[in-house]
Protein backbone atom coordinates (compact mmCIF):
# COMPACT_ATOMS: atom_id res chain seq x y z
CA UNK A 1 0.00 0.00 0.00
CA UNK A 2 2.58 2.56 0.93
CA UNK A 3 5.02 1.19 -1.73
CA UNK A 4 1.59 1.63 -4.49
CA UNK A 5 1.59 5.23 -2.91
CA UNK A 6 4.97 6.50 -3.65
CA UNK A 7 4.79 5.70 -7.32
CA UNK A 8 1.62 6.98 -7.62
CA UNK A 9 3.09 10.02 -6.55
CA UNK A 10 6.30 9.73 -8.36
CA UNK A 11 3.96 9.49 -11.67
CA UNK A 12 2.22 13.13 -10.25
CA UNK A 13 5.43 14.79 -10.06
CA UNK A 14 6.53 13.54 -13.59
CA UNK A 15 3.32 14.82 -14.95
CA UNK A 16 3.79 18.10 -13.37
CA UNK A 17 7.27 18.72 -14.55
CA UNK A 18 5.92 17.81 -18.04
CA UNK A 19 2.53 20.26 -18.07
CA UNK A 20 5.05 22.62 -16.66
CA UNK A 21 7.71 21.70 -19.51
CA UNK A 22 5.00 21.97 -22.07
CA UNK A 23 3.21 25.77 -21.05
CA UNK A 24 6.67 27.46 -20.25
CA UNK A 25 7.60 25.69 -24.05
CA UNK A 26 4.57 26.97 -25.35
CA UNK A 27 4.67 31.10 -23.50
CA UNK A 28 7.83 31.42 -25.54
CA UNK A 29 6.98 30.25 -29.26
CA UNK A 30 3.44 32.40 -28.55
CA UNK A 31 5.39 35.11 -27.39
CA UNK A 32 7.85 34.97 -30.07
CA UNK A 33 4.67 34.61 -32.35
CA UNK A 34 3.54 37.96 -30.78
CA UNK A 35 6.85 39.63 -31.24
CA UNK A 36 8.00 38.42 -34.65
CA UNK A 37 4.37 39.13 -36.51
CA UNK A 38 4.69 39.62 -40.02
CA UNK A 39 8.34 38.28 -40.17
CA UNK A 40 9.24 35.38 -41.98
CA UNK A 41 12.53 35.35 -39.14
CA UNK A 42 10.63 34.17 -36.77
CA UNK A 43 13.46 31.25 -35.60
CA UNK A 44 16.12 33.33 -37.05
CA UNK A 45 16.00 36.09 -35.36
CA UNK A 46 19.18 36.15 -33.15
CA UNK A 47 19.29 36.44 -29.09
CA UNK A 48 20.44 40.29 -30.08
CA UNK A 49 18.11 41.02 -32.42
CA UNK A 50 14.99 39.49 -29.90
CA UNK A 51 16.22 41.98 -27.63
CA UNK A 52 15.90 45.27 -29.78
CA UNK A 53 13.05 46.74 -28.94
CA UNK A 54 9.92 46.65 -31.12
CA UNK A 55 10.14 50.23 -33.02
CA UNK A 56 13.07 51.93 -32.34
CA UNK A 57 16.55 53.46 -33.85
CA UNK A 58 19.83 51.78 -33.32
CA UNK A 59 23.51 52.89 -35.13
CA UNK A 60 27.08 51.34 -35.54
CA UNK A 61 29.99 53.32 -36.59
CA UNK A 62 28.27 52.94 -40.15
CA UNK A 63 25.18 55.04 -39.62
CA UNK A 64 21.13 54.70 -38.22
CA UNK A 65 18.93 52.03 -38.66
CA UNK A 66 15.35 51.80 -38.17
CA UNK A 67 14.25 48.29 -36.50
CA UNK A 68 11.23 47.58 -37.05
CA UNK A 69 9.61 44.13 -35.18
CA UNK A 70 12.87 42.95 -35.16
CA UNK A 71 13.92 44.04 -38.56
CA UNK A 72 16.04 47.15 -40.71
CA UNK A 73 13.88 48.92 -42.60
CA UNK A 74 14.64 49.76 -46.28
CA UNK A 75 13.63 51.59 -48.58
CA UNK A 76 11.18 54.93 -48.68
CA UNK A 77 9.81 54.40 -44.75
CA UNK A 78 7.49 57.50 -42.66
CA UNK A 79 8.99 57.38 -39.26
CA UNK A 80 7.51 59.38 -36.30
CA UNK A 81 5.56 61.63 -39.24
CA UNK A 82 8.76 61.96 -41.53
CA UNK A 83 9.91 60.40 -44.89
CA UNK A 84 13.13 58.73 -44.24
CA UNK A 85 14.71 56.54 -46.91
CA UNK A 86 17.26 53.30 -45.99
CA UNK A 87 19.36 51.53 -48.16
CA UNK A 88 19.41 47.82 -49.32
CA UNK A 89 21.50 47.33 -45.98
CA UNK A 90 18.84 49.38 -43.57
CA UNK A 91 21.49 52.15 -43.33
CA UNK A 92 19.80 55.56 -43.52
CA UNK A 93 20.44 58.10 -46.14
CA UNK A 94 21.24 61.76 -45.53
CA UNK A 95 21.79 64.56 -47.95
CA UNK A 96 21.01 64.46 -52.32
CA UNK A 97 19.52 61.36 -52.78
CA UNK A 98 18.52 60.44 -56.77
CA UNK A 99 15.83 57.21 -56.89
CA UNK A 100 14.03 56.56 -60.09
CA UNK A 101 14.94 59.89 -61.83
CA UNK A 102 13.79 62.25 -58.78
CA UNK A 103 16.05 64.03 -56.50
CA UNK A 104 15.67 64.37 -52.80
CA UNK A 105 17.42 65.67 -49.66
CA UNK A 106 17.65 64.09 -46.45
CA UNK A 107 18.41 66.08 -43.30
CA UNK A 108 21.75 65.63 -42.67
CA UNK A 109 20.96 65.65 -38.83
CA UNK A 110 18.23 63.58 -38.47
CA UNK A 111 17.73 61.87 -42.19
CA UNK A 112 13.99 63.13 -42.82
CA UNK A 113 12.72 64.28 -46.19
CA UNK A 114 12.54 68.02 -46.82
CA UNK A 115 9.53 69.81 -48.25
CA UNK A 116 8.88 72.89 -49.91
CA UNK A 117 11.35 75.58 -50.10
CA UNK A 118 14.63 74.94 -48.73
CA UNK A 119 18.39 77.14 -48.31
CA UNK A 120 21.24 74.15 -49.16
CA UNK A 121 24.66 75.16 -48.87
CA UNK A 122 23.45 78.96 -49.51
CA UNK A 123 21.44 78.06 -52.95
CA UNK A 124 17.06 77.74 -52.66
CA UNK A 125 15.12 74.71 -53.80
CA UNK A 126 11.71 73.95 -54.21
CA UNK A 127 10.82 70.44 -53.20
CA UNK A 128 7.16 69.06 -53.88
CA UNK A 129 5.30 69.38 -50.54
CA UNK A 130 3.66 65.38 -51.09
CA UNK A 131 6.40 63.67 -52.88
CA UNK A 132 9.22 65.52 -51.38
CA UNK A 133 10.80 65.48 -55.11
CA UNK A 134 12.76 68.20 -56.25
CA UNK A 135 11.39 70.51 -58.75
CA UNK A 136 13.69 71.06 -61.93
CA UNK A 137 12.89 72.38 -65.05
CA UNK A 138 9.17 73.89 -64.59
CA UNK A 139 7.29 76.84 -63.78
CA UNK A 140 6.06 76.97 -60.10
CA UNK A 141 3.88 79.46 -58.60
CA UNK A 142 3.81 80.16 -55.02
CA UNK A 143 1.56 83.07 -52.99
CA UNK A 144 0.95 84.68 -56.27
CA UNK A 145 4.81 84.68 -57.16
CA UNK A 146 5.92 82.74 -59.90
CA UNK A 147 9.00 81.18 -60.79
CA UNK A 148 11.21 79.76 -63.34
CA UNK A 149 12.97 76.06 -61.27
CA UNK A 150 16.49 75.71 -63.74
CA UNK A 151 17.76 72.09 -64.39
CA UNK A 152 19.73 72.34 -61.32
CA UNK A 153 16.43 72.94 -59.19
CA UNK A 154 17.16 76.76 -58.43
CA UNK A 155 15.09 79.54 -59.29
CA UNK A 156 16.16 81.30 -62.44
CA UNK A 157 17.79 85.23 -62.00
CA UNK A 158 17.80 87.75 -64.18
CA UNK A 159 17.52 87.30 -67.49
CA UNK A 160 16.80 83.18 -68.52
CA UNK A 161 15.33 81.38 -71.68
CA UNK A 162 13.34 79.08 -71.34
CA UNK A 163 11.72 77.24 -74.39
CA UNK A 164 13.67 80.05 -76.68
CA UNK A 165 11.82 82.92 -74.72
CA UNK A 166 13.62 84.90 -72.59
CA UNK A 167 12.08 86.65 -69.33
CA UNK A 168 13.60 88.50 -66.51
CA UNK A 169 13.39 87.51 -63.28
CA UNK A 170 14.39 89.39 -59.68
CA UNK A 171 18.03 89.28 -58.78
CA UNK A 172 17.69 88.25 -55.36
CA UNK A 173 14.62 86.49 -54.78
CA UNK A 174 14.08 84.91 -58.65
CA UNK A 175 10.40 86.10 -58.85
CA UNK A 176 9.46 86.45 -62.10
CA UNK A 177 9.17 89.76 -63.48
CA UNK A 178 9.25 89.68 -67.02
CA UNK A 179 8.64 88.23 -70.76
CA UNK A 180 11.85 90.07 -72.54
CA UNK A 181 10.22 89.78 -75.75
CA UNK A 182 6.89 91.73 -75.05
CA UNK A 183 7.21 95.68 -75.03
CA UNK A 184 7.97 97.29 -71.94
CA UNK A 185 6.78 101.08 -70.79
CA UNK A 186 8.26 103.16 -67.76
CA UNK A 187 5.56 105.36 -66.14
CA UNK A 188 7.25 108.28 -64.21
CA UNK A 189 6.26 110.39 -61.63
CA UNK A 190 7.36 113.71 -60.92
CA UNK A 191 6.99 116.88 -57.92
CA UNK A 192 5.64 114.99 -55.36
CA UNK A 193 5.56 113.20 -52.62
CA UNK A 194 2.37 115.30 -51.63
CA UNK A 195 -0.73 113.79 -50.47
CA UNK A 196 -1.87 112.44 -53.52
CA UNK A 197 0.85 110.11 -53.82
CA UNK A 198 -0.40 107.18 -51.89
CA UNK A 199 -3.62 107.50 -53.86
CA UNK A 200 -1.21 106.72 -57.05
CA UNK A 201 0.67 104.26 -55.02
CA UNK A 202 -2.45 102.31 -53.98
CA UNK A 203 -3.46 102.19 -58.13
CA UNK A 204 -0.24 101.04 -58.11
CA UNK A 205 -0.52 98.43 -56.12
CA UNK A 206 -4.12 97.30 -57.52
CA UNK A 207 -2.44 97.01 -61.00
CA UNK A 208 0.45 94.97 -59.51
CA UNK A 209 3.26 97.19 -61.30
CA UNK A 210 6.21 99.26 -60.60
CA UNK A 211 7.16 102.89 -61.73
CA UNK A 212 9.89 105.70 -61.13
CA UNK A 213 9.38 108.93 -58.75
CA UNK A 214 11.53 112.00 -59.45
CA UNK A 215 11.08 113.66 -55.74
CA UNK A 216 11.64 117.04 -54.94
CA UNK A 217 13.52 117.41 -51.38
CA UNK A 218 11.37 120.33 -50.40
CA UNK A 219 8.24 117.48 -50.13
CA UNK A 220 10.15 114.90 -48.27
CA UNK A 221 9.57 116.15 -44.53
CA UNK A 222 6.46 114.73 -43.05
CA UNK A 223 5.74 112.13 -45.99
CA UNK A 224 8.34 110.14 -44.99
CA UNK A 225 6.24 107.15 -44.47
CA UNK A 226 5.00 107.22 -48.56
CA UNK A 227 8.89 107.31 -49.25
CA UNK A 228 9.22 104.29 -47.08
CA UNK A 229 6.39 102.52 -49.27
CA UNK A 230 7.52 103.50 -52.25
CA UNK A 231 10.94 102.02 -51.96
CA UNK A 232 9.15 98.71 -50.20
CA UNK A 233 6.74 98.64 -53.20
CA UNK A 234 9.85 98.42 -55.40
CA UNK A 235 9.47 101.45 -57.25
CA UNK A 236 12.46 103.79 -58.44
CA UNK A 237 12.97 106.55 -56.15
CA UNK A 238 15.12 109.32 -57.99
CA UNK A 239 16.16 112.72 -57.24
CA UNK A 240 14.47 116.23 -58.65
CA UNK A 241 16.09 118.53 -57.11
CA UNK A 242 15.51 120.22 -53.70
CA UNK A 243 12.64 123.38 -55.21
CA UNK A 244 12.76 123.21 -58.80
CA UNK A 245 15.44 125.62 -60.00
CA UNK A 246 16.04 125.72 -63.69
CA UNK A 247 19.63 123.84 -63.59
CA UNK A 248 21.07 125.41 -66.63
CA UNK A 249 21.00 128.78 -64.20
CA UNK A 250 22.72 127.14 -61.46
CA UNK A 251 25.79 127.55 -60.08
CA UNK A 252 28.16 124.58 -59.59
CA UNK A 253 27.82 125.02 -55.77
CA UNK A 254 23.71 125.26 -55.72
CA UNK A 255 23.46 122.47 -58.40
CA UNK A 256 25.53 120.31 -56.08
CA UNK A 257 23.09 121.24 -53.21
CA UNK A 258 20.37 120.62 -54.74
CA UNK A 259 21.19 116.90 -55.36
CA UNK A 260 22.87 116.03 -51.75
CA UNK A 261 20.17 117.70 -49.91
CA UNK A 262 17.08 115.72 -51.72
CA UNK A 263 19.79 112.69 -51.57
CA UNK A 264 20.21 113.61 -47.93
CA UNK A 265 16.40 113.66 -47.51
CA UNK A 266 15.63 110.41 -49.14
CA UNK A 267 18.52 108.37 -47.26
CA UNK A 268 16.87 109.34 -43.84
CA UNK A 269 13.43 108.41 -45.04
CA UNK A 270 14.90 104.64 -47.02
CA UNK A 271 18.49 104.13 -46.34
CA UNK A 272 18.60 104.22 -49.79
CA UNK A 273 20.71 106.34 -52.16
CA UNK A 274 19.23 107.59 -55.58
CA UNK A 275 20.59 107.15 -58.34
CA UNK A 276 18.89 108.75 -61.68
CA UNK A 277 17.83 112.14 -61.68
CA UNK A 278 15.39 114.58 -63.84
CA UNK A 279 16.13 117.74 -64.36
CA UNK A 280 13.22 120.29 -63.50
CA UNK A 281 11.44 121.37 -66.95
CA UNK A 282 13.94 118.87 -68.25
CA UNK A 283 16.34 121.84 -68.83
CA UNK A 284 19.88 120.65 -69.30
CA UNK A 285 23.17 121.53 -70.81
CA UNK A 286 26.54 119.22 -71.07
CA UNK A 287 28.04 121.49 -67.73
CA UNK A 288 24.76 120.46 -65.85
CA UNK A 289 25.17 116.68 -66.96
CA UNK A 290 28.66 117.00 -66.12
CA UNK A 291 28.21 117.94 -62.60
CA UNK A 292 25.61 115.80 -61.69
CA UNK A 293 27.25 112.66 -61.44
CA UNK A 294 24.32 110.96 -61.80
CA UNK A 295 22.10 109.52 -65.39
CA UNK A 296 19.15 111.99 -66.57
CA UNK A 297 16.15 110.40 -67.42
CA UNK A 298 14.24 112.80 -69.89
CA UNK A 299 10.70 111.43 -71.72
CA UNK A 300 9.74 110.92 -74.82
CA UNK A 301 5.88 110.90 -73.94
CA UNK A 302 4.48 113.66 -72.00
CA UNK A 303 1.51 112.71 -70.90
CA UNK A 304 0.48 116.35 -70.41
CA UNK A 305 -1.52 115.80 -66.97
CA UNK A 306 0.75 118.87 -65.84
CA UNK A 307 -1.66 121.28 -68.71
CA UNK A 308 -5.23 120.03 -67.36
CA UNK A 309 -5.52 117.52 -69.83
CA UNK A 310 -8.93 115.38 -68.67
CA UNK A 311 -8.86 111.93 -68.07
CA UNK A 312 -9.38 110.34 -71.19
CA UNK A 313 -7.21 112.73 -72.74
CA UNK A 314 -4.28 111.51 -70.71
CA UNK A 315 -5.48 108.01 -71.25
CA UNK A 316 -5.49 108.61 -75.19
CA UNK A 317 -1.97 110.38 -75.28
CA UNK A 318 -1.03 107.05 -73.59
CA UNK A 319 -3.07 104.63 -75.51
CA UNK A 320 -1.83 106.36 -79.21
CA UNK A 321 2.08 106.94 -78.40
CA UNK A 322 3.09 103.83 -76.16
CA UNK A 323 6.28 101.90 -77.80
CA UNK A 324 8.51 99.63 -76.01
CA UNK A 325 11.36 101.69 -74.28
CA UNK A 326 8.85 104.31 -73.90
CA UNK A 327 9.42 106.85 -70.84
CA UNK A 328 6.35 108.62 -70.08
CA UNK A 329 6.57 112.00 -67.93
CA UNK A 330 3.63 112.42 -65.31
CA UNK A 331 3.16 113.69 -62.40
CA UNK A 332 1.42 112.44 -58.94
CA UNK A 333 0.49 115.86 -57.89
CA UNK A 334 -2.47 115.79 -60.25
CA UNK A 335 -5.92 113.78 -59.06
CA UNK A 336 -6.46 113.21 -63.02
CA UNK A 337 -3.37 111.26 -63.45
CA UNK A 338 -4.37 108.46 -60.61
CA UNK A 339 -7.60 108.25 -62.48
CA UNK A 340 -5.86 108.01 -66.22
CA UNK A 341 -3.30 105.65 -64.46
CA UNK A 342 -6.19 103.42 -63.21
CA UNK A 343 -8.17 103.25 -66.47
CA UNK A 344 -4.74 103.02 -68.86
CA UNK A 345 -2.95 100.11 -67.07
CA UNK A 346 -5.06 97.72 -67.61
CA UNK A 347 -5.81 98.77 -71.87
CA UNK A 348 -2.18 98.88 -71.87
CA UNK A 349 -1.95 95.36 -70.71
CA UNK A 350 -4.04 93.86 -72.87
CA UNK A 351 -1.98 95.49 -75.14
CA UNK A 352 1.06 93.10 -74.31
CA UNK A 353 2.87 96.49 -72.33
CA UNK A 354 4.55 95.58 -69.23
CA UNK A 355 5.15 98.27 -66.91
CA UNK A 356 8.87 98.54 -65.48
CA UNK A 357 10.74 101.06 -62.94
CA UNK A 358 14.18 102.85 -64.12
CA UNK A 359 16.39 100.32 -62.33
CA UNK A 360 14.14 97.34 -64.94
CA UNK A 361 13.88 99.40 -68.15
CA UNK A 362 18.18 99.40 -68.30
CA UNK A 363 18.54 96.24 -67.53
CA UNK A 364 16.21 94.45 -69.49
CA UNK A 365 17.22 96.88 -72.29
CA UNK A 366 20.86 95.68 -71.35
CA UNK A 367 22.48 99.34 -71.50
CA UNK A 368 24.22 100.40 -68.68
CA UNK A 369 23.41 104.27 -67.62
CA UNK A 370 26.02 106.26 -67.95
CA UNK A 371 26.84 109.19 -65.26
CA UNK A 372 26.94 111.78 -67.64
CA UNK A 373 23.82 110.68 -70.04
CA UNK A 374 20.63 112.03 -71.00
CA UNK A 375 18.09 109.37 -72.15
CA UNK A 376 14.55 109.72 -73.24
CA UNK A 377 13.47 106.47 -74.14
CA UNK A 378 15.22 103.15 -74.42
CA UNK A 379 15.28 100.76 -77.29
ZN1 LIG B 1 9.04 118.77 -62.10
Amino acid sequence: MYKEEKIKNKDSLLLVLITVFISVGLIFFLQNIVMALDTEDLFRASVFERRVALNSWQSDESGNYYYKKMRKLVGWQEVDGFWHHFDETGLMSAGWLDDKEERYYLSPEDGGRVEGWQKIDDKDYYFDPEKGSLITSQWLTQDDRRYYMTADGNPAKNLHSVDGTEYYFDEITGEYLLDASKPVLALTFDDGPVENTSKLLDVLDKNSIKATFFLQGKNIHGNEEVLKRMNKGGHTIANHSYNHPDFTELSEEDIRWQIEETDRLIFDATGRKTFFFRSPYGSTNERVESLLAKPTILWNVDSGDWSGSSVDEICDMLLDTAEDGTIVLMHDTYSSTVSAIDKVVPLLKKRDFQFVNMDMLFKVKRQTPELDGVYYHLN
